[in-house]
């Protein structure tokens, strides 16, 4: 149920139309739907709603998207948060969140994030490697702390996904292999400064069927059943986020009948389940709106030149994905063509989409759909441009929630010789 939908040939955000927002904020500029993100959050609670208040816990994954107005929507909500960085955590603690419901997900931790997280008391540190473990053992023991912290596993499941979005293979940097888990949890078990609360799994990112999600469980089931042999008992299991979206015609489960999924096979288990949703939770509450600058044809193509390139979103040039584009005023003056949408950016990769059928003329503004994940995190300074404005629409209100870099904002920093 998308919020961005026409009416009477506009495209609205809530009860805004996009072409104003265009208008009073420039573009590109990224809106999003406070609307959007409480359902989209609200859909998973309902789904754990079965479980006891303290039997699970959603933790919004924070990178995809950090902007401070969408984390306190969620804080206001009651979310905890799954971050990766300290920058993430601080970002949490702002927005006001409650430290007590992150976890702190991230392959190397360094020691000064270890002790702001120690010292803001997280739930607990998703643990990827020895080394990591023993560093936040010794932080925590320098500190007088315990430190909460369960491993991350990486179950050998093909999620079935873009390759670089792929996060629990053999292959891949992340987590602790799971034949060598046992081995990491006993030794986590004789560490002083050290609590074992949980085990964690996050096999990748767009997943379209819930059955990797149910095969990796699986595994980290057997996996706690052998702890709880050895009288290593476990508070929560962490099954990390990764639910898809549709972004043309993926078909991925409702998070409701995705959590049902997980209920199934979790059983009668009592430990609490931690989720770690990200791009479920943002990316259909969000676009991109862009104006066209220039529309250009040889005899193979079509170009619209648009005034967002991949330094604003990146998506379609790394995972070559596929972001529906729209005209935000159905127009019946001009006629459908194919085009090439192209930002400004000196690289043939700055793309925004290819071949498609708009009816667009120039300076008509664009909204690029299911931007909310992974748009304006991703965004850079490439090509000097400053990042983007971010807007939130809430009913008939509006918020700038993050202005449009300057050039200052640009240059802060540097030093002339
Ligand atoms: C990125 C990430 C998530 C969120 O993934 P989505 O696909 O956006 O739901 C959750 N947990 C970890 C550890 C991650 O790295």
């Amino acid at each position: 149920m998308s919020v961005f939908v026409y009416q009477q040939g506009k495209l609205m955000a809530e009860q805004v139309t996009l072409a104003s927002i265009a208008e009073q904020f420039s573009t590109p500029c990224y809106v999003y739907s406070r609307q959007a993100i409480e359902q989209s959050y609200l859909g998973y609670r309902q789904a754990l709603n079965s479980r006891g208040a303290n039997q699970h816990l959603i933790c919004y994954s924070v990178k995809a998207n950090s902007n401070l107005a969408v984390l306190s929507v969620l804080a206001k909500l009651g979310s905890g948060f799954d971050i990766v960085s300290g920058g993430e955590l601080e970002r949490v603690i702002r927005a006001g969140g409650d430290p007590a419901k992150v976890v702190f997900s991230g392959v190397a931790k360094n020691a000064a994030e270890i002790s702001s997280a120690l010292e803001a008391g997280v739930h607990c540190f998703n643990v990827e490697s020895e080394t990591e473990l023993l560093r936040i053992n010794r932080i925590a023991a320098e500190r007088n702390q315990i430190a909460s912290v369960s491993l991350r596993v990486n179950p050998d499941v093909d999620a079935q996904t873009h390759p670089y979005i792929s996060t629990g293979l053999k292959e891949n940097k992340f987590g602790i292999d799971i034949d060598e888990a046992l081995s990491v949890y006993r030794h986590a078990n004789r560490l002083n400064a050290i609590k074992i609360v949980g085990i964690d799994c996050h096999i990748g990112s767009q997943l379209v069927s819930a059955k990797p999600f149910a095969d990796a469980l699986q595994r980290v089931l057997a996996l706690v059943d052998t702890l709880a042999e050895e009288g290593i008992e476990l508070g929560h299991i962490d099954v990390g986020g990764g639910l898809g979206i549709c972004y043309q015609d993926e078909q991925p489960p409702s998070a409701a009948d995705y959590v049902a999924s997980l209920l199934d096979t979790l059983g009668e288990r009592n430990q609490s389940l931690i989720m770690e949703p990200g791009r479920s939770i943002v990316a259909n509450a969000g676009v991109l709106l862009t104006t066209v600058d220039t529309i250009k044809s040889n005899e193979q193509k079509n170009f619209a030149i648009v005034d967002a390139a991949m330094n604003d979103l990146l998506r379609p040039a790394l995972y070559q994905a596929w972001m529906n584009i729209l005209p935000v005023n159905e127009s019946a003056d001009c006629p459908a063509q194919h085009y090439d949408v192209v930002g400004p950016v000196c690289e043939t990769g700055d793309f925004l989409g290819k071949e498609r059928l708009l009816a667009i003329a120039e300076n008509d503004v664009l909204a690029v759909c299911s931007a909310g994940a992974y748009g304006f995190v991703m965004a850079s300074n490439y090509n000097s441009r400053g990042r983007p404005a971010e807007v939130m629409v809430d009913g008939e209100q509006l918020h700038l929630v993050r202005e449009r870099e300057t050039i200052e904002d640009l240059m802060r920093g540097e030093i002339n010789l």
